[in-house]
């Protein structure tokens, strides 16, 4: 058993905790923003492997969460639920890369006009306020701790520390290629709708929850204005409409921003910083969700050798 300093409680930080704990170490998270004010927090959060690399691994870790995910979806309390859902394609497009991280996608042999291709399958969507809750909770129960410290630097010290810092890594391990990738996103009222759709050119998706629709978006990168802009969420529910025209009879409710920390590739290896085993686990890009059970996994093992 090792003491274990976790640095960052979004969705990735919070599960490599649960992780550990299930390894039976010791685990104490510190974070200057709590979950529910991360970037984790205005996820939409549909399993979907985006804006995240390299491939191989990626579709390796997106193939374990999607598993840990249908797990939890049995679940109570949760906030994971299976949703079956469209991507749509203006063209011909072969399959995509991660196809064979999800059981059961398959072809539309008459996509909708004014599409020319797309797919369905049924893919995890996690409702972020309720889960991240529910991550808290289950660090609560296993022992571990959380507490709100903004940190200058990784805290040696510890048998091990994880930087699941998200865009923080940027000063945290000095790492110049994290960018942030601005989404913006609308909440609409639920108007009975049971299905998730995906124009992957927008980005345009519409992801439905259990009181109401997350609708997106966009991904600008190096950009990091985070005050939604009113101009911006107009042409978001336009786009939105057109694909999904149940949409255009529901009440706005409200509009987030939320800064995806992308880099070229996710950064998940171990360092020694001064006698202590540092763990990075950052740059997941548009996918920190889908990516998180997989990539604990692997912290896990790091934590571990
Ligand atoms: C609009 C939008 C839609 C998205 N939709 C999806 C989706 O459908 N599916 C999906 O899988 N992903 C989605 N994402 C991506 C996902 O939100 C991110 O990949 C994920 O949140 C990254 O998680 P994280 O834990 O690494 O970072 P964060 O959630 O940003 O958490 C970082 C943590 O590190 C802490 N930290 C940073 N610096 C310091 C410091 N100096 N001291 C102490 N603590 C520090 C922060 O306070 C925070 O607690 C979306 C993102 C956006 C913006």
């Amino acid at each position: 058993m090792a003491r274990v300093i976790v640095v960052g409680a979004g969705v990735v930080g919070l599960t490599c905790a649960v992780r550990l704990l299930e390894d039976g170490h010791r685990v104490d998270v510190l974070a200057r923003d709590l979950p529910l004010e991360t970037t984790s927090a205005v996820a939409a959060a549909l399993w979907y492997p985006y804006r995240a690399y390299p491939f191989e691994r990626v579709t390796a870790w997106s193939a374990a969460g999607y598993h840990r995910f249908a797990d939890l979806a049995r679940d109570e309390g949760t906030g994971v639920v299976m949703r079956p859902g469209t991507e749509v394609h203006r063209s011909r497009t072969p399959d995509p890369w991660w196809a064979p991280a999800v059981p059961g996608l398959t072809r539309l042999t008459d996509p909708p006009v004014p599409y020319a291709d797309g797919w369905t399958f049924t893919a995890p969507v996690v409702e972020m306020p309720v889960y991240l809750r529910w991550l808290v909770h289950e660090v609560e129960q296993g022992g571990g701790t959380l507490t709100r410290m903004a940190l200058q630097s990784l805290p040696l010290g510890a048998d091990a520390v994880v930087n699941a810092s998200g865009l923080g890594a940027r000063l945290m391990a000095t790492d110049p290629s994290l960018l942030p990738v601005r989404g913006q996103v609308v909440y609409v009222d639920q108007v009975g709708l049971d299905r998730w759709w995906l124009d992957a050119a927008g980005p345009v998706y519409v992801v439905p929850r259990s009181h109401d629709i997350v609708v997106g978006g966009t991904d600008d990168e190096g950009e990091w204005d985070r005050t939604p802009d009113p101009d911006v969420a107009k042409q978001i529910l336009e786009r939105a409409v057109a694909l999904v025209p149940e949409l255009g009879r529901a009440r706005v409710r409200g509009h987030r921003v939320g800064l995806r920390p992308a880099r070229p590739q996710v950064r998940l290896e171990a360092e020694d910083v001064g006698g202590t085993r540092v763990v990075h686990c950052y740059g997941h890009g548009g996918a920190g969700g889908t990516l998180s059970w997989g990539c604990a996994d692997e912290v896990a093992a790091l934590v571990r050798a």
